[in-house]
């Protein structure tokens, strides 16, 4: 993909930057209470980006080490960067809201949205998935 494509974004301080380079594989929210506690946010939106179209410019993420994932923040300002799943170490997982522009991703669905805040009322059209995302069932949903 040529340079003007690349999608970059990076933390509220500005520690670190990132770039992507390709389309993500899928982009979600998420209502699951890891990444609520992770976010600080009701709920989450994801972008699955291949580890090979994903550099980091500036700077890298500490990350917490959980039960399947590897859960990164900057250690400097504590924004959300990115979590690396143990069973699919071909994907980076970003959260869509620290693109410099993020109205250029758009997501396609919903998941985990049987653990969704029960005062949050989506009107969007997105397909619900009460669990995981379709294609990636097999990822443990634990931590
Ligand atoms: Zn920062
Ligand atoms: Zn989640």
């Amino acid at each position: 993909m040529n340079n003007n494509k690349a999608l970059q974004g990076g933390c509220l301080c500005g520690s670190i930057r990132y770039r992507i380079e390709s389309k993500p594989l899928f982009v979600n929210h998420c209502h699951c209470q890891q990444c609520r506690r992770h976010s600080g946010a009701v709920f989450m939106t994801h972008m699955g980006i291949p580890v090979e179209d994903f550099s980091w410019l500036k700077g890298e993420p500490t990350y917490w080490h959980s039960k399947v994932m590897d859960r990164g923040f900057c250690a400097n300002c504590g924004s959300t960067i990115s979590a690396l799943y143990h069973d699919e170490p071909g994907i980076i997982v970003m959260p869509l809201g620290t693109l410099d522009d993020a109205d250029k991703i758009k997501p396609a669905y919903h998941i985990m949205t049987e653990y969704q805040i029960s005062w949050l009322n989506i009107v969007d059209e997105l397909p619900r998935h009460a669990r995981l995302s379709p294609g990636y069932e097999h990822l443990d949903e634990g931590l």
